[in-house]
């Protein structure tokens, strides 16, 4: 098992990536601290997940929250071997009607949140660490509609950079994976029809090279290699999971 005895980390780990990325940090035995904003869909995760999780109400982007939840980690937990700051929202922000609070949300849960997330983890985290970043292809590439999402996710680049060449020191590794389009919630939480996320999706298999889009747990594994060992020379970079769409022509 490659995460025997850690502990680990999961910001929104209720639902689609996270929650697969914690079923397969548990089986290969990690205890996973999972967190998010839904008590309903947390507790399902708890029961789903079993006696190796945690579940911790808590908003990535409430400084409060953020305060407590570290608290009551470090009092469970003791100390953190990983952090994914997975959590994160998609939203749009088209250029020339984007209200500046809604545009904003979206960068203090995806980027303000992620960056501390791992600040207040600092204390708790050992040396040796590993933090994850989830970012996305929508970081390099852009996307029509998307302004606020895509500044936040290439925020997590420069921010990843940084924040390893600090940390270097204490040998903990800091690293993005950037997902291509992956099959989970986040597709649907609009109003669209299932008809019309069909032709979505379709849309969007017809752009990738690999001509579909990923599931949760190809992402998953990214991230596994990212937290373990397997990686132990791999630090800041970004590692892209996505069919080929921002590496070929
Ligand atoms: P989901 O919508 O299934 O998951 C998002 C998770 O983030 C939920 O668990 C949600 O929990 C949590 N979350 C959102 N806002 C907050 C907040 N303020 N505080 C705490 N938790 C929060 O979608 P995905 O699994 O797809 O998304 C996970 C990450 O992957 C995101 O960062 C997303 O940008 C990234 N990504 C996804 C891609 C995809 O195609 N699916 C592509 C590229 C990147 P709750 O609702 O309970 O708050």
């Amino acid at each position: 098992m490659k995460l025997e005895g850690k502990k680990a980390l999961i910001t929104g780990g209720n639902s689609g990536i996270g929650l697969a990325t914690a079923q397969l940090f548990i089986q290969e035995g990690a205890q996973v601290a999972i967190t998010g904003r839904d008590q309903k869909t947390l507790d399902e995760a708890a029961k789903l997940l079993g006696p190796k999780a945690t579940a911790y109400r808590a908003d990535v982007a409430d400084s409060a929250a953020r305060k407590d939840l570290f608290a009551k980690i470090k009092q469970d937990f003791g100390h953190l071997d990983i952090v994914f700051a997975n959590a994160g929202i998609a939203g749009q922000t088209t250029t020339g009607k984007t209200d500046e609070a809604i545009f904003e949300n979206i960068i203090r849960i995806n980027l303000t949140g992620a960056f501390f997330t791992v600040e207040e983890a600092l204390p708790i985290l050992k040396d040796g660490s590993s933090v994850i970043f989830n970012g996305s292809i929508i970081g390099s590439l852009g996307q029509p509609g998307y302004a606020a999402y895509a500044a936040s996710k290439a925020g997590l680049r420069g921010l990843s950079r940084s924040m390893a060449a600090d940390l270097a020191p204490r040998g903990i590794r800091v690293n993005v994976v950037a997902p291509g389009p992956i099959k989970t919630p986040i597709w649907t939480r609009n109003t669209r029809t299932s008809e019309e996320n069909d032709a979505l999706s379709k849309r969007i298999a017809s752009t990738i090279p690999l001509g579909r889009l990923g599931e949760a747990d190809e992402l998953a594994k990214a991230v596994l290699f990212l937290a373990s060992d397997d990686s132990s020379y791999v630090n800041a970079v970004e590692f892209f999971v996505d069919g080929g769409a921002v590496g070929t022509p």
